[in-house]
């Protein structure tokens, strides 16, 4: 069993405070995904826990002893990096047998892993290979099997992911989910791609500025993000977010503000709980997904016209004028949207997401 716990960790590099007052759990077996924006402090999160950077104040700890003090040779930990740092004259076979040699494991064991590693990740003919013969996919996996060879306790990986194409990126990503539910290693995996982390995690910590803004699994993350910060992190393109005002005394009207001097009121029909009484601005936010749009004159819905339609395939993504905003909503591939079409747009019941200005989660 390997369970990792962060008690209130914090790291500065000079004045800057990178890690403030950090905690969390990570389960054993778990796959937990680190999800942020550029330098929120992800990576060195993860160096902490390797102990390739120490920490200022707090504890990390493992299967509840205290690791601050253990250099990170002793720590039991295999980390991946995004280059791969195989060892460019090496071929694969000795790149996979080195960290075994390193610790004197005798010959017919290191052969036996290396067999072992390269049928689980299927590189068995690219054994005697170099790197420079291997695609970027390949090597990421040879460092996959390097890092896995010696059994770790603890698997950490800082975007594995990020130097490879995007069908090679989805295919990776699909192996490695396999390989940590097949070698039930508790894992921590770092990412600013918001679909990379949904796809893997069994739970995503949201961090920002060096704090957890939200842990949880990726279904609660995307559908009741706690702050407008989650909300707006997770999916694509990002989730509609207008001013407007709530009152939840009042029959549960929500009214958005489309421009300086004109609102949109409406009555809300969702079947979440509010967490409290409520008065007030608020944001009102909604997923692109979850709106749409109806060309003509309408009786419902909030007056719109179409001001870009962009076809991805599987659907369009419109992008429509509302007042003086501008509303993401998605509209079926066969449809034939025209720049300037007018209509109204509606969000479904149920899928509007309440923020007070601050930032937090209403309902
Ligand atoms: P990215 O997704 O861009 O890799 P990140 O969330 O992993 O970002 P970190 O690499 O942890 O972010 O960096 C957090 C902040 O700490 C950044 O502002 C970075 O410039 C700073 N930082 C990181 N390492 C050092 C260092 N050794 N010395 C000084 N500042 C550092």
């Amino acid at each position: 069993m390997v369970t990792i716990q962060l008690e209130s960790i914090s790291k500065s590099f000079g004045a800057t405070k990178v890690i403030n007052n950090l905690s969390l759990e990570i389960n054993d077996k778990e796959f937990l995904v680190f999800l942020g924006p550029s330098g929120c402090g992800k990576t060195t999160t993860l160096r902490c826990v390797a102990g390739l950077e120490s920490i200022d104040e707090g504890k990390i700890l493992v299967d509840g002893k205290t690791i601050n003090d253990i250099p990170p040779q002793k720590r039991d930990v295999a980390m991946v990096f995004q280059n791969y740092a195989l060892y460019p004259f090496m071929t694969v076979r000795d790149n996979l047998s080195f960290p075994l040699k390193l610790r004197g494991v005798s010959r017919d064991v290191i052969e036996k892993k290396v067999q072992q590693v390269s049928e689980l990740l299927r590189i068995q003919v690219l054994l005697e290979r170099k790197p420079k013969q291997l695609s970027g996919g390949e090597q990421q996996r040879v460092a996959l099997g390097r890092a896995l060879i010696r059994d770790p306790k603890i698997f950490l990986m800082d975007e594995p992911l990020s130097n490879l194409d995007a069908k090679l990126r989805v295919e990776t990503r699909t192996e490695i989910k396999r390989l940590q539910r097949e070698l039930g290693i508790t894992t921590i995996f770092v990412t600013h791609d918001q679909a990379e982390a949904m796809a893997l995690a069994d739970r995503i910590a949201v961090l920002d500025k060096g704090v957890v803004q939200q842990i949880g699994s990726p279904n609660e993350i995307y559908h009741k993000p706690e702050t407008t910060m989650v909300a707006q992190f997770m999916g694509s393109p990002a989730m509609n977010m207008i001013t407007g005002t709530y009152d939840s005394s009042t029959q549960d009207v929500i009214s958005i503000k489309i421009s300086n001097s004109e609102s949109y009121s409406w009555q809300r029909k969702e079947t979440q709980d509010i967490k409290s009484s409520y008065k007030g601005e608020v944001l009102v936010g909604f997923r692109p997904e979850d709106t749409s749009f109806r060309s003509g004159p309408g009786d419902d819905g909030i007056p719109a016209e179409i001001y870009v339609s962009e076809p991805v395939g599987t659907h369009t993504i419109l992008t429509l004028k509302v007042g003086e905003k501008l509303v993401k909503a998605f509209a079926p591939s066969d449809a034939s949207p025209k720049i300037g079409e007018r209509g109204s747009v509606s969000v479904k019941d149920g899928h509007v997401h309440l923020f007070s200005i601050d930032g937090k989660r209403v309902a």
